[in-house]
C-alpha cells in the first residue's frame, strides 16, 4: 500500500507546498484543513454537508470512540468509515492528548498511561501497543503514535515526557500492523529549540510516511509558535506531509502554511458555531450581539456558502438566542466552509505562484505578534 506524497509546487518566497497525499479513500490535496468529528459525527453537520463544503479529510478521536461505543464495535460494523458514512480519508489521532489533559485521573509511566473514564470513572490504560489495536479497529487512513503533550515551558517535565514520546514512537512504529494505515511520528519538546530538533531527527530516523508536529497552541505565544516550526520544518522530509496538530485559526494556517505546513486540524469552527461566533476576515461575528438584532445581511457578503446564500445575522440571531438545532447547523456550516475554502485558496495561490501576496494581504486584517511587527 503507497501512501505517496506527491509535491506539486513549492513557493518561491517560502517554504509553503502545494502537494497530494494519496491514501485508500482518495487523495487529499494539501493544504487542507480537516474539521474534528469527535465522537464519529462533526456536531451538527453530515457526512452530505461534510462533502459538499469540499471537506478532503476528517479527523477523529481515538479516545472518545474507544469509550463510547468501543473500538472493537467500530470494527464490528465495519470500520469508521462504514460506521460513519464518510467514504473520505479519515484520521485518528491516539487518544494521548485527552487522556494528558485528564489532570488528576491519570498516571503516566515509562510503559503508558492509566486513566479514570470521563463518562464513568472506570480504570483505563494506554500502552503504545494498545492504541495501534485500538486505531487499528477505527481503521482510519492516517493513525497517530502514542506521544505526551506536556506544558510546553516546563524544560525538565519536556524531557523526560520527549524520552518517552521517542520510545512509544518507537514502540508504535514496529507494533502497527495495518499496511492501509499510514502512522505518523510526532514530534514533540515544548518551546525548546533544541528538543525541538533532536526529536525531528530521532523520529525522521524512524522513517514515518508523515510527521505531525504536536504541543503547539497549548499555551504558548504565537512568536514560540512560529518560532518551533521554523526550527522544525526544515528538519522534516521535503517528500512527506506535515501535520500541525489541533492549529484552526484562520492566521495560524496562514503563518503556518508559510512556514511549511500541509495538513491541520481543529474542533474551533464546529466549536464557535454552537456558541453563536462566525468566523469572517480578520476575526469572528458573535451573532448573539444585539447589534445584529435587525441586521439582514449575511455573515460574510464575499461567501458562497449555503448559509451567507440564505440567511442573514437577524436570523441566525434569534436561531442562536433560542439555542436551535438548526443555528448550531448553519453557522458551524459557514465556519467549517471558511476554513476549508482557505486552505483551498492558499493550495490555489501556491500552484499560481502567487502565495507570497496572498499570505501578505491575507495577515494585513488580523493583528501581528509582537516580535514580527518589524520583518512583515
Ligand atoms: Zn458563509
Amino acid at each position: 500500500m503507497s501512501f505517496e506524497f506527491e509535491l506539486l509546487a513549492r513557493d518561491p518566497n517560502s517554504r509553503a507546498r502545494a502537494g497530494i497525499f494519496h491514501t485508500p479513500h482518495g487523495p487529499v490535496p494539501t493544504p487542507v484543513f480537516a474539521p474534528v468529528g469527535t465522537a464519529a459525527t462533526v456536531k451538527a453537520l453530515s457526512p452530505r454537508d461534510l462533502a459538499d463544503l469540499g471537506v478532503k479529510l476528517l479527523l477523529s478521536n481515538s479516545y472518545h470512540l474507544y469509550l463510547r461505543p468501543g473500538d472493537e464495535l467500530v470494527r464490528d460494523q465495519g470500520g469508521l468509515h462504514r460506521f460513519m458514512a464518510w467514504d473520505g480519508p479519515i484520521l485518528t489521532d491516539s487518544g494521548g492528548f485527552q487522556v494528558f489533559s485528564l489532570g488528576e485521573s491519570r498516571q503516566v509511566d515509562a510503559d503508558g498511561a492509566t486513566f479514570r473514564s470521563h463518562i464513568d470513572g472506570s480504570l483505563h490504560r494506554f500502552t503504545p501497543e494498545r492504541v495501534m489495536r485500538i486505531q487499528e479497529n477505527l481503521g482510519a487512513d492516517i493513525v497517530m503514535c502514542l506521544d505526551e503533550c506536556p506544558e510546553p515551558h516546563d524544560r525538565a517535565y519536556n524531557e523526560v515526557a520527549l524520552a518517552r514520546t521517542h520510545v512509544w514512537a518507537e514502540r508504535c512504529r514496529a507494533s502497527h500492523l495495518r499496511p492501509d494505515q499510514a502512522l505518523f511520528g510526532i514530534v514533540q519538546g515544548g518551546i525548546f529549540p533544541d528538543l525541538r530538533t533532536a526529536s525531528a531527527g530521532f523520529l525522521t530516523g524512524l522513517d514515518f510516511p508523515g510527521y505531525a508536529i504536536g504541543g503547539l497552541s497549548v499555551g504558548e505565544s504565537k512568536e514560540e509558535m512560529h518560532a518551533m516550526l521554523d526550527v522544525v520544518l526544515p528538519l522534516l522530509p521535503e517528500t512527506k506531509p506535515r501535520y500541525l496538530m489541533g492549529v484552526g485559526a484562520p492566521e495560524d494556517l496562514v503563518n503556518a502554511v508559510l512556514r511549511g505546513v500541509d495538513i491541520f486540524d481543529c474542533v474551533l469552527p464546529t466549536r464557535l458555531g454552537r456558541n453563536g461566533a462566525a468566523l469572517v476576515r480578520g476575526g469572528r461575528l458573535n451573532l448573539r450581539n444585539a447589534r445584529y438584532a435587525q441586521d439582514p445581511s449575511p455573515i460574510d457578503p464575499q461567501c458562497d456558502c449555503y448559509t451567507c446564500r440564505h440567511f442573514g445575522r437577524a436570523y441566525l440571531r434569534h436561531l442562536a438566542l433560542s439555542n436551535e438545532i438548526l443555528g448550531h447547523h448553519l453557522i458551524s456550516l459557514h465556519n467549517v466552509y471558511f476554513l476549508v475554502d482557505l486552505a483551498r485558496q492558499m493550495r490555489a495561490s501556491i500552484l499560481a505562484r502567487t502565495f507570497a501576496p496572498f499570505a501578505t494581504d491575507y495577515l494585513a486584517a488580523y493583528p501581528l505578534p509582537a516580535n514580527e511587527r518589524d520583518v512583515a
